[in-house]
């Protein structure tokens, strides 16, 4: 089945040089995952193993109101725990039957490990470990990292899902996993599309809850919705599932291309295809024709943050028009990249880490119309007169699929229109 899409650019950007840089970084650190995560997994907590500072973190950046009952929060390390005067295994094991006891809803909990934990080298797996012993099969107790050292934002969802995949009930159906968290009315409208072209069963990771019948094996086939999966692509083909390779579903063409992939590995007709997603498609190019009119010939640079890049070049490049610059990811993963780069024309830098002083001076030397960047660059940037999107807002916001395909260029346009409204009152 074909999917009437545009042809490839001649020369894509996955043979590209790419330049590599191991400097100073500007991101923030995974625990930011949980923001999100404790939304869409319902019966979970998450128990940061760190510092105050980490408390802080998440409490500003959850904006939690103290009369909901939040599903994370934070054991904190006090300074006797750092210098190791106090056994951080017998303090956790008491918070943690405190918060059951005062929590029987939880289900699943991850003990999320902290710079602070891993500086003391505290071991969380023993202690998941331990503690699943003590209260299974009521509650599974996982553990991850979402420090901050040597990662980014987006891997403490990354390493969350990877955690999980280990201890998945086997299965030896034919099914679809589809992975990363989404909102969930954007969940739905993924799994009514995938429904409307007959693909199925469906399962999810991460599941709203442990009840799911989300299993995996060997005739298990999963696609990513999320380009920062690295870690938990590589712990499900450990577990014998096959990953349908596929640039991911931004926008219109995005989004056709991933469905495409799924439904040439459940062989779909070209017929049940079209229709199954004509009238969506047509209805995100309008949507998209409307919003990207101030993107068309700007210039994008992108400093690496949330992974997200490289598809998001795509989308503004071959479907809005713009022309990137720079296209810096934290990381590249050819497995998971390779075919959003292969759309991509050649033309702007691919990087790959960063040394964040050297890549602002090639940002101001490249004046581009708009910077896609982190919160920590954008004031500075926008004090020197460029416009700047904050990557993170794109984690925040549902932007996946065609229903979202509107919203995600505009909200690119929106710095633009923004500067363009003030240059006019300035005048
Ligand atoms: S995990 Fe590290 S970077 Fe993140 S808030 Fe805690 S101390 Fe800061």
């Amino acid at each position: 089945m074909t999917a009437q899409m545009p042809p490839p650019p001649a020369l894509g950007c996955r043979a590209s040089p790419v330049l590599k840089q191991r400097g100073q970084r500007e991101v923030f650190c995974g625990l930011t995952g949980i923001i999100w995560l404790h939304r869409k997994i319902q019966d979970a907590f998450f128990l940061v193993v760190g510092s105050r500072t980490c408390a802080h973190l998440l409490q500003s950046a959850a904006g939690v109101m103290i009369f909901a009952e939040p599903r994370f929060g934070t054991a904190i390390l006090e300074e006797s725990d750092l210098a190791g005067l106090n056994d951080a295994h017998t303090e956790l094991d008491r918070t943690v039957e405190q918060l059951l006891a005062r929590r029987p809803d939880i289900r699943q909990l991850f003990l999320v490990g902290s710079c602070p934990s891993e500086v003391i080298k505290l071991d969380l797996s023993r202690a998941a470990e331990r503690l699943t012993q003590t209260y299974a099969p009521k509650v599974r107790v996982l553990e991850y990292s979402g420090s901050g050292i040597e990662t980014t934002f987006t891997q403490g969802e990354d390493a969350c899902l990877a955690s999980m995949v280990p201890v998945l009930p086997s299965t030896e159906a034919r099914e679809l996993m589809v992975v990363g968290a989404l909102p969930d009315v954007v969940e739905d409208q993924m799994l009514a599309l995938l429904d409307d072209l007959g693909v199925g069963p469906v399962r999810v990771l991460p599941a709203r809850n442990i009840e799911s019948d989300t299993a995996v094996g060997s005739n298990t086939v999963f696609a990513l919705t999320q380009p920062f999966l690295g870690d938990t692509h590589a712990a499900l083909e450990r577990r014998g599932a096959r990953h349908i390779a596929a640039p991911f579903p931004f926008g219109e063409e995005g989004t056709t291309a991933w469905l495409a992939a799924i439904a040439r590995e459940f062989g779909v007709t070209e017929e049940q295809f079209a229709k199954a997603t004509d009238a969506p498609r047509r209805r995100a190019r309008q949507a998209i024709a409307q919003a990207a009119a101030p993107l068309a010939d700007k210039s994008v640079f992108f400093f690496p943050d949330s992974q997200l890049e490289i598809p998001l070049a795509r989308f503004l490049t071959c479907e809005c028009g713009m022309t990137p610059l720079e296209v810096g990811s934290p990381y590249i993963h050819d497995a998971l990249h390779g075919p959003d780069l292969d759309l991509l024309p050649q033309g702007p830098q691919i990087s790959e880490g960063q040394d964040v002083d050297l890549q602002l001076d090639r940002c101001r030397e490249a004046r581009p119309d708009l910077t896609v960047c982190g919160l920590g660059l954008a004031n500075p940037l926008e004090a020197e007169g460029l416009s700047t999107k904050w990557a993170i807002e794109l984690v925040f916001t549902p932007v996946h699929f065609y229903e979202q395909a509107g919203d995600l260029a505009s909200l690119f346009a929106r710095p633009l229109r923004r500067k363009s409204i003030l240059g006019v009152a300035a005048e």
